[in-house]
């Protein structure tokens, strides 16, 4: 799970069809894009956490707009390899955190149609249960009630219809990612309401018999995402280089081969940063991705732990999906700095 913020939906209309959008694109606009996505569902609608959520039809409209576009689709070691031998060419690839089930059962059979090779970052808790999926609780909490009141954090919301519970889940996600003294009082109401994160855990996450299958497909690439998916930034660098380097024994174990990539759980600037890119390098990672915005360039080739990810999800539509193969949200975030996105 990673946390990223739904920008307006006419920001992407307005950069498209002002005249500034050719600048942005030749300044922001890399040749290649990582694309990050989690769970992949039918209808994103049952779930509040729905920016976790990619409805396939959306991911199947986004594959069919970026083909049309001459953006190839290749594998992260593929990037990684175009980005030292630079050309015009377009290129993306994609990332899957946390390892869902449905990865295996929704997301494979379309990525096979569009011979669209995709790696799938596992916390190896999501198999075990031995994992922090406090998302996954809260999500569960807000879906089975219609009001959540947490006087601690003088936090009440009125959650009875779908449009709400989404709110409701973006809002505790925010404040979570802004304050991680606000996830004491969060979890005591989902322990209260008797929900087991690990159990939830357990049931949405791929067993080990589902990843060897999923890292049988010649698509697919397996990558490391931490075992109990913790904020790493604030873990001493110990439990770090143990999350690391134990996730991966523990994947290898499973699928007989080497895991060589990695990505930072939520991967924002307050949970991953230079000391976890310097273990993650030490560890003997080929890449690391974070969840900062923006394109790849041949300069990331010095950064290769520290990659920027753009996130595809169900609110996207060809205008922002343009947006984001042209680095649009990286000029934004950067208030027009740098196009190059590392720690
Ligand atoms: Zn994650």
């Amino acid at each position: 799970m990673n946390a990223h913020v739904v920008l307006k939906s006419a920001t992407p209309v307005f950069a498209r069809y002002s005249g500034i959008a050719g600048t942005l694109a030749f300044r922001y606009g890399g040749p290649g894009v990582i694309f990050m996505l989690h769970s992949t569902v039918d209808d994103s609608d049952p779930y509040p956490d729905d920016g976790l959520r990619c409805p396939v039809a959306v991911l199947e409209k986004a594959l069919g707009w970026l083909k049309d576009n001459n953006v190839a689709f290749v594998s992260l070691d593929e990037a990684m390899e175009r980005l030292g031998r630079p050309s015009a060419a377009k290129f993306c690839t994609f990332t899957f955190d946390d390892g869902y089930a449905d990865n295996l059962t929704q997301a494979l059979p379309l990525m096979e149609s569009f011979a669209a090779p995709f790696t799938v970052y596992v916390a190896t808790g999501m198999m075990t249960g031995a994992i922090d999926a406090w998302w996954l609780g809260l999500a569960e909490l807000i879906r089975t009630r219609d009001r959540i009141e947490l006087p601690d954090l003088d936090c009440r919301f009125d959650c009875k219809d779908p449009r709400s519970k989404k709110r409701t889940f973006q809002a505790l996600e925010t404040v979570i990612h802004s304050d991680y003294g606000a996830l004491t009082p969060v979890k005591a109401a989902i322990a209260e309401a008797g929900i087991d994160c690990a159990a939830l855990a357990r049931r949405e996450g791929l067993s080990p018999e589902q990843l060897r299958r999923l890292a049988a497909s010649p698509l697919v690439t397996i990558g490391a995402h931490g075992e109990r998916h913790i904020n790493l930034a604030r873990a001493s660098a110990a439990e770090v280089e143990q999350e690391m380097i134990g996730s991966r024994r523990k994947l290898q174990d499973v699928i007989g081969r080497e895991v060589v990539h990695f990505a930072y759980p939520f991967g924002h600037a307050d949970a991953c940063g230079p000391r976890e890119a310097k273990i993650a390098r030490a560890a003997g990672f080929r890449t690391a991705v974070t969840t900062r915005r923006g394109t790849l360039f041949p300069a990331h080739l010095d950064h290769l732990h520290a990659l920027p990810r753009e996130p595809l999800g169900g609110s996207d539509s060809p205008a922002s999906l343009r947006c984001k193969v042209d680095g649009f949200y990286r000029a934004l975030r950067s208030g027009f700095g740098d196009p190059v996105a590392h720690m």
